[in-house]
């Protein structure tokens, strides 16, 4: 393994929220403040230089006093190591939660639909814009909302992003529910929504001369994608098993039948503290194989003779959460990634035109 770079502590696996698309399994299992100490500690040699230290649920704000006992622990023993970072629902944040963030420098994810909000849960809407507006008013550049469509929501999404662009949230991504194939007409559906988004972007861009939205910021990504799980991070879960990423736990995490949960889990907590590093070896090597030019489509196809491949990046998780095999793209996912990355090209494609005839006319 490599020095690692990024621990995730998926505090709990209980939800306020039933979001349609979280692949995640609820349940009634929650971290210890002693696992996390445990945890940090016994990694403490192989933490690099900086390392990001993420919160996640279930909602994560649902365990609070867990929040902010492991940072008065991180400030206290591990000096400036480590950065934090947050994923929410947003619901439940009050002021007192952002002063906390910005005092520390949280970097939060805030998971919100835009106009898609209402499909997700319509009771949520008061709570999560108050909580939005508070955020934007107190500590503007400490967040990125997070926004995800799925195929019955994205007719949505090109109005959602103009609406939180014309809002001024300094940073916004979308996301696709990849949980579920994509037909040809949602497929469709998703180009014509993106063309819209390009042209809105372009002119955000040219009227304020920057661009929030991440996903047309261009990829300083070179060379073939590999999954970073269990290379340069690892993740401790509500049940106290390691896993590479906690995406790993919500594929397998229920599973322990399935071979490849011997294959991917470092084991309980316990077991991962007493192992020898050699003995994790072996799990860290199956993660290893996790590389863009590895993986292959259904009809055994495999991305390395692709032209694509050094643009391509797909999270092997993710793609089985529909096929549940690992390294196993399905058509549509690679569809999918091929009109997301037209958008990106075609907008970084636009914009260069537009700096190149800025600059011609001065
Ligand atoms: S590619 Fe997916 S599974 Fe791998 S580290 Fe990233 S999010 Fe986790
Ligand atoms: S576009 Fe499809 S085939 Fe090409 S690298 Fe990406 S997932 Fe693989």
């Amino acid at each position: 393994m490599k020095k690692i770079s990024s621990l995730t502590l998926v505090l709990s696996d209980t939800c306020n929220f039933s979001c349609p698309y979280c692949p995640q399994q609820k349940g009634k299992n929650t971290l210890k403040i002693r696992d996390i100490r445990d945890f940090l500690d016994l990694l403490r040699p192989r933490l690099d230089r900086e390392a990001w230290l993420g919160f996640y649920g279930g909602e994560p704000l649902l365990s609070w006093p867990l929040v902010k006992k492991t940072v008065v622990y991180v400030e206290k023993n591990f000096k400036n190591k480590f950065r934090f970072t947050l994923t929410t629902n947003g619901s439940l944040i009050k002021k007192e939660h952002i002063l906390f963030f910005k005092k520390h420098r949280f970097e939060l994810v805030l998971s919100y639909d835009g106009l898609a909000q209402k499909n997700r849960d319509v009771r949520t809407l008061p709570a999560v814009e108050a909580a939005l507006k508070d955020l934007q008013h107190h500590y503007p550049d400490g967040y990125v909302i997070n926004s995800v469509f799925t195929t019955q929501t994205v007719p949505l999404l090109a109005a959602s992003m103009e609406e939180l662009l014309g809002q001024g949230h300094r940073r916004l991504q979308y996301s696709l529910d990849m949980c579920v194939p994509w037909k040809k007409t949602e497929q469709e559906a998703l180009a014509k929504q993106l063309d819209r988004l390009v042209t809105i972007g372009m002119e955000y861009r040219q009227k304020n001369g920057k661009m929030p939205l991440e996903n047309f910021t261009e990829s300083k990504m070179k060379g073939t994608f590999a999954c970073f799980a269990g290379r340069d991070r690892l993740a401790l879960l509500p049940d106290r098993t390691v896993w590479g990423c906690y995406l790993f736990y919500d594929l397998l995490g229920h599973d322990p039948a399935n071979p490849d949960y011997a294959k991917y889990c470092f084991g309980g907590l316990d077991q991962f503290m007493s192992a020898p590093a050699q003995g994790h070896a072996g799990i860290a090597a199956n993660y290893a194989e996790l590389r863009q030019d590895y993986f292959f489509n259904e009809k055994k196809v495999l991305c390395s003779l692709c032209a694509d491949l050094e643009r391509c990046a797909v999270c092997p998780v993710v793609a089985a959460l529909a096929t549940r095999t690992l390294a196993v793209l399905p058509g549509w996912t690679c569809r999918i990634r091929r009109i997301t990355r037209a958008a990106e090209a075609r907008f970084n494609a636009a914009m260069s035109r537009f700096s190149g005839a800025m600059s011609r006319s001065t």
